[in-house]
């Protein structure tokens, strides 16, 4: 082979590597929307233990923050009274998540990320400038008001490991450990029924208009009817949509939302 032709050769197979690896997605995020209530830190949970996936609750970092009294938890005190916390503020707290986990994990759930429109663009334009080696999807869990605010009413958090617990669950109500961690079982304080339906409100309010940005920038929707099912039922419907199938289950059924 002459030198002009070795050189040609070598170009083309740098080019090629250059457009590969910048096509190549290793990492998947999938981010679970739906109103509060509706099961979504339940399915992280299963998907963490079960399928050793990574979560990402920005609504437990933010718990964290403001238990620790930081500037940034300061800052998003407006949580506990069913606000959300502002779009830059939690854009930068998962950056810096994802800075420091995003090596350790290949597929990850953004519990309640994004919940607005305009997380859903700073969080786009933060993947295509700093992680695109990463692919985007996301679940839609469809609930009722009236199951969100019966399950919320009856719902107990571990003060430790943040895992949700129904009431109705424990084996002995006197006895609020976490089955988990053995943490102490607590009621947040945004899951009072006034809180909730403000909650609730704010959801409604930007659900549509997020959906709109994920369709726009063609982010796959799926959804999943969770009315009436069993945290298990749920799970199963979620594996069956990743092509995670038991042979031992009946199928669920699910839609997709395109
Ligand atoms: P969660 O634990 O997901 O139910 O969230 C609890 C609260 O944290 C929400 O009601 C909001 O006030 C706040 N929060 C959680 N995720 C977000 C988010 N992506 N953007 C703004 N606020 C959030």
């Amino acid at each position: 082979m002459n030198s002009k032709k070795r050189i040609s050769t070598l170009l083309f197979i740098a080019l090629s590597l250059i457009i590969n690896f910048s096509n190549v997605q290793t990492k998947t995020m999938i981010s679970f929307m739906g109103a509060p209530g509706a099961g979504k830190g339940t399915l992280a949970g299963k998907c963490i233990t079960e399928l050793k996936y990574t979560s990402l609750s920005v609504g437990n970092l933010l718990r964290e923050e403001i238990a620790k009294g930081t500037a940034l938890g300061k800052k998003a005190e407006c949580i506990k009274t069913g606000k959300l916390a502002s779009d830059e503020l939690v854009v930068e707290l998962v950056k810096s998540w994802l800075i420091s986990n995003l090596a350790k994990t290949e597929t990850i759930i953004l519990d309640g990320f994004p919940r607005t429109a305009h997380q859903a663009e700073l969080f786009l334009n933060l993947l295509h400038t700093k992680f695109n080696d990463v692919s985007l999807r996301v679940i839609d869990l469809k609930v009722s008001d009236q199951t969100v605010i019966q399950r919320i009413s009856n719902r107990l958090v571990c003060e430790k490991c943040q895992e949700p617990t129904s009431q109705a669950s424990l084996k002995d109500a006197t006895k609020l450990v976490c089955a988990m961690c053995e943490g102490k079982l607590i009621k947040r304080e945004d899951d009072k029924e006034k809180v909730v339906r403000d909650r609730l409100k704010v959801y409604v309010e930007h659900a549509e208009l997020l959906r709109n940005v994920h369709k726009r920038t063609n982010v796959r929707i799926d959804c999943i009817d969770i009315e009436n099912k069993t945290p298990q039922q749920v799970f199963e419907a979620f594996k069956e949509l990743l092509g995670i199938v038991d042979t031992n289950t009946t199928p669920a059924i699910v839609n997709i939302e395109k």
